[in-house]
């Protein structure tokens, strides 16, 4: 498989079967909070980036094993609007699976009408948005040259107008960054008006591409969340459900390796996520590491296993 990966448990979705239409890794934005590092292609320009058919059989195979989904997921490695087949794979997915098609997006392009006929037949969309001032935007998400971050408010805001499906808006915040009482303010007032079913507040739990982006305490996230319910019921993104679902043991190093390569994570979440026993998981960790393959982060106290950047 080289552009589905999981089914993993997914703090926000459940059991979700990713899938990736990007090359590694193409964003408008480069994050400071970003779980797969530094952005490689900054570009707010849409293109091809892999063959859409293999993507769509991919999709298919893992479906039609029986596996357990809740959710197929558009993410991956970067920002799934800058593909221009982002429409036509959901397309084909809704031909032959009921199971819900989630889109998880920085929201920099829902101002374009071409991104937003894309969407038309996603089940739910998850756009972010961190700032609403342009000096918070920019040291959040770092964006490419030129964007503004109240055209991505207004985009993002008459996106949910027209679109029928749920919309969860997440806000990740970073400790010193972006988490003042005035920012959360901000965005409120730039989305009003805006048809969001749900706000999920979230701060730095996986590695992140900066050292120094810090989660934000639990006292704090909780006056964010008492602003933001200005939108919508806000939910601080706790620990994911768990769910048993088959998974073969074999290639048990590769697919801890194809598992990380597209976030990093903690050895109990790989051990579920691949239905591998805690034990085996620790063990070919701590050989990955010793071979330098992976490396071991601290994030929030926790330990966390990332491929080392290179
Ligand atoms: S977190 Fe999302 S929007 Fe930000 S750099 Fe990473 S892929 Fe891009």
């Amino acid at each position: 498989m080289k552009h589905v990966f999981g089914p993993v448990p997914s703090r926000r979705l459940g059991n979700s079967l990713g899938v990736d239409l990007l090359a590694f890794k193409a964003c408008a934005f480069d994050c400071i909070y970003c779980q797969l590092g530094r952005t490689t292609e900054q570009t707010a320009e849409r293109r091809r980036f892999v063959p859409p058919g293999d993507v769509v059989a991919e999709v298919r195979q893992v479906l039609d094993s029986g596996v357990a989904v809740d959710y197929v997921t558009l993410s991956g490695s970067g920002e799934p609007t800058l593909s221009l087949d982002l429409g036509r794979v959901i397309h084909a997915i809704k031909a032959f699976s009921r199971v819900p098609v989630a889109v998880l997006t920085n929201g920099a392009l829902l101002g374009r009408p071409d991104v937003r006929a894309d969407l038309a037949e996603a089940d739910l969309v998850v756009p972010s948005l961190d700032a609403a001032t342009q000096e918070a935007f920019e040291r959040v998400n770092r964006p490419c040259g030129g964007l503004s971050v109240a055209d991505v408010a207004r985009g993002l805001r008459d996106f949910t107008l027209g679109f029928t499906g749920q919309v969860w808006l997440e806000v990740m915040v970073v400790a010193g960054v972006n988490d003042t009482p005035d920012e959360a303010r901000a965005i409120v007032r730039a989305l009003e008006g805006a048809r969001i079913d749900k706000v999920q507040l979230n701060t730095v739990v996986r590695a992140p591409a900066e050292s120094w982006a810090e989660p934000v305490r639990e006292e704090r996230l909780k006056e964010l969340a008492a602003l933001l319910e200005g939108l919508a019921p806000v939910e601080i993104i706790g620990r994911y459900a768990q769910r048993e679902h088959p998974a073969p043991a074999a290639d048990a190093r590769e697919r801890i390796l194809a598992t990380l390569a597209r976030r990093p994570c903690g050895a109990a979440e790989l051990a579920n996520s691949l239905g591998l026993h805690p034990a085996l998981v620790a063990k070919l960790l701590e050989e990955l590491c010793r071979e330098a393959r992976l490396e071991r982060v601290l994030v929030g106290g926790a330990a966390q296993y990332r491929i080392p950047p290179h």
